[in-house]
């Protein structure tokens, strides 16, 4: 069929407009930034259900108006003795995690000498250890009264023997917190090991170059902390970490600052948006 000229150049021309305009909204989308219009994003993860965390912590971000995530087992004293603070903590806003019941590890590794017999990894089956993580999430539901939930490797160990036990109950949950040290862009984002800085002693400068280098990758940012101002052997000291959380609030309108929740919700959308 052969068309009008005026018609040919119709379609051209309707062509060209829609290219532009594709073209405007992937420019416009990477000005404003991925990150929930930002360049980057960072998760603030505290794990282990450290009193230290409510004590120094907590207040410390709702004075700033920012909002963490704990990784809570429920069998530690820290969260046994502290439900009411927890509780009040997820009031707030904060995200309360699954980090299992009993925080089970690999027994038999260099530096694991501390792992009780009872709770070693290695002599789970993954129904226990899957059992166990579906167990903490109905104990988080009491308190925070939620359903979707992020989960965060004890010890980093994500395998019983050779399976990847996670991925067998991967559906409970938004995403994993692993802890390999990396940071990546939006769609390099594994949500069933997401990197993250474990942090023991660094200074308030060191975290703030951690964020600065995320600021300039658009990447994704998870910082670990055990003892925040003691509590723990892997511990920063609470002035650092407050140089860290008042640089970040100073910094709101470039860096996401969310709980990891939120962050990899978001992610998982994201990511599969593109890939339709
Ligand atoms: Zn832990």
């Amino acid at each position: 069929m052969i068309l009008p000229t005026n018609k040919l150049l119709f379609y051209t021309l309707r062509k060209t407009i829609l290219l532009s305009l594709l073209l405007l909204t992937h420019v416009m989308t990477y000005a404003q930034g991925v990150w929930n219009g930002r360049k980057c994003a960072v998760a603030l993860t505290y794990d282990d259900a450290l009193q230290v965390h409510l004590d120094n912590v907590v207040p410390v971000l709702d004075s700033l108006g920012l909002k963490g995530t704990f990784y809570l087992s429920g069998y530690f004293p820290g969260y046994v003795n502290n439900i009411a603070r927890w509780k009040s903590a997820a009031d707030a806003g904060h995200e309360l995690a699954n980090h299992t019941l009993f925080h089970p590890c690999i027994g038999d590794r260099p530096g694991r000498e501390w792992v009780n017999p009872e709770t070693d990894l290695s002599r789970y089956t993954v129904k226990r250890m899957t059992n166990e993580m579906k167990m903490t999430n109905v104990l988080l539901k009491t308190l925070d009264g939620k359903t979707a939930r992020t989960f965060a490797y004890p010890c980093g160990d994500t395998k019983i023997g050779d399976v990847d036990y996670y991925k067998t109950v991967a559906d409970d949950f938004v995403a994993a917190r692993g802890t390999t040290g990396e940071m990546k862009k939006i769609m390099e984002i594994n949500l069933a090991d997401v990197g993250s800085y474990g942090i023991n002693g660094e200074s308030g400068e060191k975290l703030i170059e951690l964020v600065k280098r995320a600021q300039e990758t658009n990447s994704l940012l998870v910082f670990l902390f055990h003892g925040v101002g003691g509590g723990h052997s892997l511990n920063v000291a609470l002035a650092e970490h407050n140089k860290l959380v008042r640089y970040l609030e100073q910094h709101e309108a470039d860096i996401w600052i969310a709980p990891f929740i939120d962050i990899a919700s978001y992610v998982k959308e994201y990511q599969s948006k593109q890939t339709k």
